[in-house]
């Protein structure tokens, strides 16, 4: 039906136009029509982006780099392909190359190089005051707390390379913010730390849901965390509940968007009930905000991302 391909292809190419502002051209180039469309089009430190790739062939598998993340691509329609990708709070402003390998039927490889731009965020500074026990923990603390960073860092060194996620993110409570993702805090006037997640302003046992498919793969209390969920999205992708009053899901357990995760609380290093909800993607916080503000593709609708 070529027709009917056309017209998504048109759109997404005018589309790109003023994205491509921000992306010139760079090194090595092989191939004439590519296009790379981005989402949000100002891409800051801290933020989840969309990557949006039309080829100028049709390809078998898309695969990429940037600033040393590798990308995995899914298929859209077409010649269209996405990925999901990141950058963390503490790269500087600049130009980072992406490069792009694409590997048609015939085994041919083609590739394609571009500059992106990265922009600064504008991020807070507020003054928090905590017990004293999470400023300053007793030996005892010490070891639970360095127990607890062993289990994080075993749980988040596992990446399982199939997406689990399909369509956009939804929020886990239906409530307010409070701390945005960013914040500089200074705890107790000394403690520094930036907050690494996005707070939601919700009163003890309130429901919180997962915000995309995936699977559990941590549901247990930590010292600084409290009651925490774990739920790997795929990709390197995973999805973090805080301060939880009450698990309700197990370690291994498959679960939808929407699915209860557990009551809210204010367990571990809080001020007071709250959620905090966390974003890592290949070993980098995120903005929550900013990834449940992207319109994501539907696993079982493909070409719902390039009819915009
Ligand atoms: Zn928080």
């Amino acid at each position: 039906m070529p027709v009917i391909r056309m017209v998504p292809l048109r759109i997404a190419l005018a589309v790109c136009l003023p994205v491509c502002a921000f992306a010139a051209p760079a090194g090595p180039q092989r191939g004439a029509a590519w296009s790379v469309r981005i989402t949000p089009q100002r891409v800051v430190n801290g933020a989840p982006v969309l990557l949006a790739v039309t080829a100028p062939a049709t390809l078998n598998s898309l695969s990429g780099t940037w600033m040393g993340h590798e990308l995995g691509f899914d298929h859209s329609t077409g010649n269209n392909w996405f990925a999901l990708a990141g950058v963390s709070l503490e790269t500087k402003p600049g130009k980072y190359p992406l490069k792009l390998e694409g590997v048609t039927a015939s085994g041919e490889k083609v590739l394609f190089e571009r500059t992106l731009l990265v922009t600064a965020a504008k991020y807070p500074t507020v003054k928090l005051t905590v017990s004293k026990e999470f400023t300053a923990p007793s030996p005892e603390q010490q070891e639970k707390i360095k127990a607890d960073q062993e289990l994080k860092h075993d749980v988040f060194s596992r990446v399982s390379p199939e997406r689990e996620w399909s369509g956009s993110f939804s929020a886990p409570v239906n409530a307010e913010t409070s701390d945005p993702f960013g914040t500089r805090r200074i705890f107790n006037g000394v403690t520094k730390s930036v907050h690494q997640g996005l707070d939601y302003r919700v009163g003890p046992n309130t429901p919180v849901s997962a915000v995309n498919r995936g699977t559990v793969i941590l549901a247990r209390p930590l010292y600084f965390e409290g009651n925490c969920v774990v739920i790997d999205h795929g990709q390197g992708l995973l999805s973090l509940y805080m301060h939880l009053a009450e698990l309700k899901v197990k370690e291994g357990q498959q679960v939808e968007r929407g699915t209860p995760v557990g009551l809210s609380g204010a367990t571990g290093r809080a001020t007071g009930p709250h959620l905090h909800l966390a974003v890592r993607w290949q070993g980098v916080y995120l903005n929550p905000a900013a990834l449940l503000k992207l319109p994501l593709p539907d696993a079982n609708s493909k070409a719902a991302y390039t009819r915009k």
